[in-house]
């Protein structure tokens, strides 16, 4: 692992441990806090690489309070954090988890299974989009509850052998490639390396029917490159640009709830209504945010050299 890495871990690790700093991460030397600049504007919305973090992170207590637990389409339901996503998918033949989180989220997690009627027993996969301990902590803590099998991108296994909260070695059970695919029961779901933020950053897409019609979920990983774009990390987001927009998608979910604006679309939720969460046009917006940023900061690089 290299040392931009493991800063990147301890950047999302230091966020959670520090209440009383909200986000004021800057204030730590060393800590990798992003930087607020190079500024990009996408839809007449302003970014900068320190409000994306902030966006996305929130404050700590937002990191581990639940958010009402929802159904989002067909079988696929929330059961994350205000500010982590973490889904639950209802097989015919046991149940699949998309991202533990932070490991001391499991329990708040587990509520919010059982809130929706389901058991977190009937866990038989644990999946996850990338290997920070924001998305992927609690993979072991989980696996010791259930029992299910964890299974994770090629190129996430390094770091995520780095992830080891109280000792615990990261559960690895079975590993995938670009284009694989993990089935349980009636569900499908293929794995598309989207590398940059992470080597082995995971978009999960799946078909779904709900109301008698079929549409396409991706559970989009995150496109935020690092804030020193390395050449190896410059072609693997040029990669990803190309995959994302062809991903078949029809709802676009993400690592964290901003990425598709949750909360927006939850407050739109209502009998009669048409699903706010089937949404097409969205399914690049998070992707045309970090597109521009990322050529903000190749051209700021490019400057400086
Ligand atoms: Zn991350």
């Amino acid at each position: 692992m290299t040392s931009r890495k493991i800063k990147a871990c301890l950047v999302a690790g230091f966020t959670a441990l520090t209440p009383a700093a909200g986000f004021a991460q800057s204030s730590v030397p060393g800590a990798g806090a992003p930087p607020d600049h190079p500024a990009v504007t996408v839809n007449g919305v302003t970014y900068t690489p320190a409000s994306i973090l902030n966006r996305n992170m929130g404050t700590p207590a937002e990191q581990e309070t639940a958010f009402t637990p929802h159904r989002i389409i067909g079988n696929i339901y929330y059961v994350g954090l205000k500010k982590l996503t973490s889904f639950l998918i209802v097989t015919t033949q046991g149940n699949i988890l998309i991202n533990t989180t932070y490991e001391r989220n499991v329990p708040t997690i587990a509520k919010s299974i059982e809130q929706l009627g389901f058991k977190t027993g009937d866990i038989k996969i644990i999946l996850g989009n990338h290997a920070h301990g924001d998305h992927m902590e609690g993979d072991a803590a989980l696996k010791q509850m259930t029992g299910a099998e964890v299974i994770v991108m090629a190129e996430d296994v390094k770091m995520l052998e780095g992830i080891t909260p109280g000792g615990q070695k990261h559960p690895i059970d079975k590993v995938v490639h670009d284009g694989d695919t993990v089935k349980l029961g009636d569900v499908t779901l293929t794995a598309r390396l989207v590398a940059g933020h992470t080597p082995g950053c995971t978009a999960w897409t799946m078909p779904v029917v709900d109301g008698g019609k079929s549409y396409n979920v991706v559970f989009g990983c995150s496109l935020r490159s690092p804030g020193t774009i390395s050449p190896e990390v410059e072609a693997q987001m040029e990669r990803s640009l190309k995959v994302w927009p062809a991903l078949p998608c029809d709802v676009m979910l993400g690592d964290h709830p901003a990425q598709y604006q949750m909360e927006e679309k939850f407050a739109k939720v209502k009998p009669g209504a048409p699903n706010p969460f089937i949404d097409k046009a969205t399914c690049t917006t998070e992707m045309k945010i970090q597109e521009a940023m990322f050529r903000a900061v190749l051209k700021e690089q490019a400057g400086k050299k």
